[in-house]
């Protein structure tokens, strides 16, 4: 094989009708040449040079050739790596299921959920060079031996993967979803009965739910999604109503031209004296139960707050709120123009203009969207996402290259924000995590890690106290998988921001439906939700008004081993890390 050692000399920016769409969920080719920013190389010329030429924070002289794709990374080589070069057996593997266009015409239904279970490290490994070709959407990404791993497929994908498992001796692989669309239909769709029932109950006073269900007083359900058209209307309709209280802001436009609104809420609003904690949602399109619980917060909050409710009014007295329900309503609008097609409802990244790609054939592929929550200036491009344009994981071309990800820097580094900001809540779905920095690798944590973690754990405690739904908490990496790029660890890391989560919502990690949660569990999604991150108002409240942390979280080790815990006293937590790691 042939390599090379050029560098990106331009991206090409075009939108066929073949190309818009979602057709890159899907498999594309890949082993880019020439237009990407990947640097090709082979063992000879080695990869001692800038990864990107221009680029400050990627002038690096030292990384290593990936032989298995020819490609120069970052960092060091890991043992695994090493050992599966031995075997010479990634490549081959993976070129088996490089056939599929990109062309949603080539589409075989029923889209499934298939999922397996690596047994070995090489098979591992493996894997995760798959996951990071970027050509198939993985659910839930490669990560250990003996952990599951789920990945969409049409059924010429499910062949070809069925195939690289048997080559690769991955003898768990079975069907989880065997017709996604029939189970979005069934689960997001009007006639969803459960979701029914809720809206039939209100104002019988049976249920919060269903009273929730209902319209708000400022007009608009929580039993459902929402166009962010919607969204945004029904913050300025608060706003109109509340002006001293609540104020629309902006923090600038997308690709496509929308602008990606918030809303503000204090008492009085715009207080500059005043902590600040902020919230987010939508950063990932599909993630519709994330912007559906940022708007439920809001709701809650102005909620209490038309209520005078005292322990919102004492919180309020030193901190101010924003929240963005929406970062990337680009994406988000996109889901919604044919939710019953996986391929659409089930887009993750922006809609960022084509980039293109050549393969080893000299066939060009071009994909929208970049991954956002991988587009941070925070160890950009290290691991746990991709070079290729057309994976679900794809980094960009460089740090902050996407006008959302920027819009996020300067507001959060706005002279109006800066230095106030405690807490950064970001919320995403699904897997019912909260993760807090760093994720770039194991034991990687900030000085302060034990506040963060004395949080995380109270958060998730609270959030099991509504409905016994149980969260993990902790790194990426300790949980789910190392990542880099994403907002909070940039917003912990280079913002400053004590408090700094990334909070994954229902289903469970061990959920075989994934992304797509039945509309009657919204409003108990977002009431659980609203638990855990009122831990973190009332911490930041607390500290800013000066008081001393009343709450032990670690309760004192018992005189000789018990079976039966000592019960909790009001207001108690309990580190239970000590026999299940994270578990609260
Ligand atoms: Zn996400």
């Amino acid at each position: 094989m042939n390599s090379i050692c050029g560098f990106m000399s331009g991206v090409s920016n075009v939108d066929t009708p073949a190309h818009r769409g979602a057709g890159n969920v899907l498999g594309v080719t890949f082993l880019f040449a020439r237009k990407v920013d990947v640097v090709f190389c082979n063992k000879s010329n080695g990869c001692k040079r800038p990864f990107e030429e221009g680029k400050k924070n990627l002038q690096l002289t030292t990384g290593f050739c990936d032989h298995t794709k020819n490609v120069c990374r970052r960092g060091r080589q890991t043992t695994l790596e090493i050992m599966m070069l031995a075997r010479g057996v990634v490549v081959a593997l993976i070129v088996g299921i490089v056939s599929v266009s990109a062309n949603l015409d080539t589409v075989e239904r029923p889209i499934q959920i298939v999922q397996l279970v690596p047994t070995d490290d090489a098979q591992v490994l493996s894997l995760v060079h798959l996951y990071e070709t970027g050509i198939l959407d993985f659910w839930r990404a490669p990560t250990k031996v003996g952990a599951t791993v789920d990945v969409m497929v049409d059924q010429r994908q499910k062949a070809q993967l069925e195939a690289f498992a048997l080559e690769n001796g991955i003898s768990t692989v079975k069907t989880l979803v065997t017709d996604l669309e029939q189970m979005i239909t069934d689960q997001e769709s009007d006639a969803n009965w459960r979701a029914k029932a809720i809206k039939m109950l209100h104002g019988s006073g049976r249920s919060r739910d269903a009273l929730e269900a209902g319209m708000d007083d400022f007009g608009l359900s929580m039993a459902d999604y929402h166009p962010y058209g919607d969204i945004v209307a029904w913050m300025g309709r608060i706003a109109a109503r509340m002006p001293t209280q609540a104020r629309v802001f902006s923090i600038g436009r997308t690709v496509e031209g929308r602008e990606i609104n918030g809303l503000k809420i204090g008492n009085p609003v715009g207080d500059s004296s005043k902590r600040i904690i902020w919230i987010d949602g939508g950063i990932h399109a599909r993630e519709w139960t994330a912007v559906h619980t940022t708007v439920y917060f809001i709701y809650k909050i102005i909620n209490k707050l038309q209520r005078r409710e005292a322990d919102l009014l004492k919180v309020l007295d030193s901190v101010e709120l924003v929240v963005i329900p929406v970062l990337n309503p680009d994406g988000y609008e996109f889901t919604r123009t044919e939710p019953r097609n996986a391929l659409v409802r089930m887009w993750r990244k922006s809609r960022s203009n084509d980039r293109c790609a050549t393969d080893r054939n000299g066939k060009q592929t071009c994909c929208k969207g970049v991954d956002l929550n991988r587009n941070f200036d925070y160890r950009w491009a290290e691991t746990g996402t991709s070079f290729h344009p057309c994976s679900e994981i794809y980094h960009g071309a460089g740090a902050f290259s996407e006008p959302e990800t920027r819009n996020v820097r300067d507001a959060i580094l706005n002279s109006d924000l800066t230095g106030r900001i405690d807490a950064y809540v970001t919320l995403h779905a699904y897997s019912q995590l909260w993760i807090y920095p760093y994720s770039n690798k194991k034991q990687s944590y900030p000085a302060d890690i034990a506040d963060l973690k004395k949080v995380a754990a109270r958060a998730v405690n609270a959030i099991g106290k509504l409905f016994g739904t149980r969260y993990m908490h902790g790194t990426g990496p300790e949980i789910i998988y190392a990542y880099t790029g994403g907002s909070s660890d940039w917003a912990k890391e280079k913002a400053g921001i004590k408090y700094s989560y990334t909070i994954e919502l229902r289903p469970s990690y061990y959920s075989w439906n994934g992304f797509v949660l039945d509309k009657s569990q919204l409003i108990p999604t977002a009431r659980e939700t609203y638990d855990g991150i009122w831990v973190v108002l009332d911490t930041v409240a607390r500290e800013a008004r000066g008081e001393v942390d009343p709450v032990p979280v670690v309760a004192p080790t018992p005189a000789r081993p018990t079976t039966t815990p000592r019960p909790l006293a009001p207001g108690e937590c309990r580190d239970v890390e000590s026999t299940d790691p994270h578990f609260a």
